[in-house]
C-alpha cells in the first residue's frame, strides 16, 4: 500500500524535521507539504538520518493538488464528534487502520497547523476522520507525535512480522519447560490432582504471553538448575 503524508501549513521546524524522520521509521512512500511556513532548511537538522527524505519532499501550494489521485483521502483532528456536525464524525485510530490494510492500494493521510487545525473546508475533502482517542480534556496531540502514533498503528498491521523483533520461543521448548516444571513438582510432593492443575495453568500463562526464544532458554536452564539441586539432595 502507498501511504502519502500531507502537512498542510506546517509551522514549527522542528515537527517538520520530525515527521520527516517518523516517515522515515515507519516506511511512508511520500511527504508532501503545502504551503510550509517553517524553514525547510533548519528542519533538516532535525530530521536526522531522514534528511534525503526530506529533501525529496514534494512542496505544493494546492491542497487538492496533495490529495488527488489516492483510493482513500484521510484527515486527522483530535476534534472526533461535534454533535449535528457531520464532518466532526471521526472513527478512532485503532478501527481506521485494521479496516483498510488489505482494502486501498493508495492512502493520504493529512495532518493540520499546528495553530488551527485542518480548516472545515480541507476537512470536507477528505474520505474518512481519524482521531486518536485522548484524554478528552485536553486530546491535542503535538503535530509530530500525532504523524508517529498514526504511521506506528499502520506499521503494526502492515508489516505484522518487523525484523526488529526477536524471535518467538517455539511450542518445542516451551514444552520442555512445562515437562521439568512437571518434574520439580514430583520432586517436591506436589499431589497429582493439583500437578495437573499447575501444568494447566503454567501452560496457559507460558503460551498467553509469547516469550521470546532469549527468555524461554533463560527459563529452561534456570528451572533444570532448580531441578538438579531438588534431584541432589534427595
Ligand atoms: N489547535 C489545533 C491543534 C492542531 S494539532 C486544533 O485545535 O486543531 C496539529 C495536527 O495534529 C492536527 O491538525 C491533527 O492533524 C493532528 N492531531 C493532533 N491531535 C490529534 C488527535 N488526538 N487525533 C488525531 N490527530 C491529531
Amino acid at each position: 500500500m502507498k501511504i502519502r503524508v500531507v502537512l498542510v501549513e506546517p509551522e514549527g521546524a522542528v515537527n517538520v524535521g520530525f515527521v520527516a524522520r517518523a516517515c522515515v521509521n515507519f516506511g511512508v512512500d511520500e511527504l508532501v507539504l503545502v504551503n510550509p511556513r517553517a524553514d525547510l532548511e533548519e528542519a533538516l537538522t532535525y530530521s536526522a538520518k531522514a534528511k534525503d527524505f526530506l529533501n525529496k519532499a514534494i512542496i505544493m501550494n494546492d491542497y487538492d493538488e496533495a490529495i488527488k489521485g489516492f483510493d482513500l483521502v484521510v484527515a486527522t483532528s483530535s476534534k472526533g464528534y461535534s454533535r449535528g456536525n457531520h464532518i466532526r464524525q471521526a472513527i478512532d485510530l485503532r478501527t481506521f487502520v485494521e479496516n483498510i490494510v488489505g482494502r486501498v492500494n493508495s492512502v493520504a493521510i493529512i495532518f493540520g497547523r499546528e495553530s488551527s487545525g485542518l480548516k472545515r473546508s480541507e476537512l470536507d475533502k477528505a474520505d474518512v476522520l481519524v482521531t486518536i482517542p485522548a484524554n478528552p480534556g485536553y486530546p491535542v496531540l503535538n503535530l509530530n507525535q500525532a504523524v508517529a502514533i498514526v504511521l506506528y498503528e499502520l506499521w503494526l498491521v502492515l508489516k505484522r512480522t518487523s525484523q526488529n523483533l526477536p524471535p518467538r520461543a517455539s511450542r518445542d521448548i516451551l514444552d520442555k519447560i512445562i515437562d521439568i516444571i512437571n518434574h520439580i513438582a514430583v520432586k517436591t510432593g506436589i499431589q497429582e490432582h493439583k500437578r495437573v492443575r499447575l501444568e494447566r495453568t503454567i501452560r496457559s500463562i507460558l503460551f498467553r504471553s509469547s516469550p521470546s526464544l532469549f527468555e524461554a532458554k533463560m527459563l529452561e536452564y534456570f528451572l533444570r538448575k532448580v531441578y538438579r539441586s531438588i534431584e541432589e539432595k534427595h
